[in-house]
């Protein structure tokens, strides 16, 4: 390969210059570098709220490379013939991508990668998208870890290798290939609920990312030890947004703790170890990859969840009249994301007091989220049901009362979101739901609260016994 032959770099979850160890590779070489993003069919199958998001992550990202000499080549198509195609016309002979690993994307590179061989070309792939592979740590009785705790203390013997340098620079081709528009692509079609609104709170691009990074090492450990569980505070770092778009690497936050000696303090260490739940939705996803479509455990395939339903439905547009469930529904269509804690109140409602299939839930968020990822939303929903790995015995289900006097003891979060307790003048967050959720449901900030709600959350809790008993403990 002479040094004038351009390589092509396919970017998917990894938009990012720092810290990125695919892109160092190539700079190495110092040939040409082409970077690509191609909206395939599995770009295209996001949720609404995932694809908007990605589109205003691409037009950020192409401006970065654009301010280092470099550009984005935008093509719409399948992977494999896309790639076929762009080799062809730029005379490049290898391509590079960080790896993703869930069972379409290994699918897919496999075809890819077999495809290119075929053609006497190359394909590297790099690490970059977690911070060990997958695959790095093992049991000694078997391939993977079924329970978080040993999974950690295994991670933890592992050094986490440091970051690469930043790109500053990446050499032009001779010649660009043509691009599509990114406006052409209408990735913002599917948002038809107030994308304005949620582009409020959105952080979006690489540089935003390390600024509110930096910003949340600035605070002091103490107050994500102990604020991370309440509704009401902003205790957590909210770096899922950037990382499912790869605007920061998992090494970057990692090292930055390490490096501002947050490892040595017990708020630190509690936020390492929710990033290393990232590292095992992850190894859980690659090892058992069925966890985002059948039950983890076998033993729950007889349980009677029912399938969508009028109760559902009134779980989806926050009008369950439980309140902190409202109210958490209701942060995710104005903010795109939601609490951790709030998460898991509204899964175990929706799968134990209304008794719904947890794949209802995990497709709603995956529609709803923009900071969607498929390894954590799968292990959050099957664990939270308990149906997935390390199951909270089942019979611990989150009463949504008493959790919301613990987690949000003023009623703060839930006066945020729910306009119709926020009495005479609601907060904009709580009108902002309005504009935010999707058109056609037609709610207006007059309607009246629901004035019981959908289930007595003790009769809805036996209920849930009762049938875990039947069904799963007795099989
Ligand atoms: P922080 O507390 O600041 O944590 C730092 C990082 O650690 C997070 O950004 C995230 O990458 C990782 N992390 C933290 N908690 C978890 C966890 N329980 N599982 C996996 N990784 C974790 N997270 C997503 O990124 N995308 C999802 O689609 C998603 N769906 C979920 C669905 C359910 C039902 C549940 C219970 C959890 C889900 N989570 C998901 C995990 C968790 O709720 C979010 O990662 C967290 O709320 C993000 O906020 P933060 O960045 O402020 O977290």
């Amino acid at each position: 390969m002479s040094n004038r032959t351009p390589v092509l770099f396919w970017f998917r979850r990894d938009l990012r210059l720092a810290d990125h160890p695919g892109l160092v590779a190539c700079q190495a070489a110092r040939v040409p570098v082409i970077p690509v993003f191609i909206l395939d069919p599995q770009t295209e199958a996001l949720g609404a709220a995932a694809k908007w998001r990605l589109g205003l992550a691409i037009a950020s990202f192409r401006e970065r490379l654009q301010a280092i000499g470099s550009d984005l080549i935008l093509r719409r198509g399948p992977a494999k013939e896309t790639l076929l195609e762009l080799l062809e016309e730029t005379g490049a002979c290898e391509v590079h991508w960080s790896r993703n690993y869930t069972p379409d994307a290994i699918e897919r590179d496999q075809e890819v990668k077999t495809a290119l061989k075929r053609a006497g070309r190359h394909a590297l792939s790099h690490p970059g998208h977690t911070l060990i592979e997958p695959w790095a740590v093992s049991p000694a009785a078997s391939d993977h870890f079924r329970v978080y705790s040993p999974y950690w203390r295994a991670f933890r013997t592992i050094e986490i290798a440091p970051v690469v340098p930043e790109i500053e620079a990446l050499p032009a081709p001779a010649l660009w290939p043509r691009s599509d528009n990114l406006a052409g692509w209408r990735l913002d079609a599917a948002m038809n609920r107030g994308a304005e609104v949620v582009a409020r709170y959105a952080c979006v691009g690489e540089q935003a990312a390390l600024e509110r990074f930096a910003a949340f090492l600035d605070e002091p450990w103490s107050a994500y030890r102990n604020g991370r569980d309440r509704l009401d505070l902003a205790a957590t770092s909210l770096l899922s947004e950037n990382l499912t778009y790869g605007e920061i690497s998992p090494r970057t936050i990692w090292h930055g703790v390490c490096a501002s000696g947050g490892d040595q303090e017990q708020g630190g260490e509690t936020f390492l170890k929710e990033l290393v739940w990232r590292e095992f939705s992850y190894h859980l996803l690659y090892h058992t990859p069925h966890i985002t479509q059948r039950n983890w455990r076998a033993e729950w395939n007889a349980f009677p969840w029912r399938g969508d339903n009028e109760q559902a439905a009134r779980w989806r547009k926050g009008l369950t009249g439980e309140p902190v469930i409202d109210a958490a529904m209701r942060q995710m269509y104005v903010t795109g994301t939601m609490h951790n804690r709030a998460r898991m109140l509204v899964a175990s409602y929706l799968t134990k007091h209304l008794m719904t299939h947890w794949k209802i839930g995990m497709d709603w968020f995956a529609q709803c989220l923009i900071d969607w990822d498929p390894a954590a939303n799968a292990l959050g929903w099957q664990w939270v049901a308990g149906s997935g790995p390390d199951a909270a015995p089942f019979f611990r289900v989150f009463n949504p009362a008493t959790q919301a006097e613990k987690f949000d003891p003023d009623a703060v979060y839930r006066r945020r979101y729910v306009a119709e307790l926020a009495g005479d003048n609601p907060g904009e967050a709580a009108l902002a739901y309005f504009d935010a959720c999707p058109r056609h449901w037609s709610l207006d900030p007059e309607q009246k609260y629901p004035e019981a709600p959908l289930i007595e959350l003790k009769r809805g809790r036996e209920r849930a016994l009762e049938a875990y008993q039947h069904y799963v403990v007795k099989n």
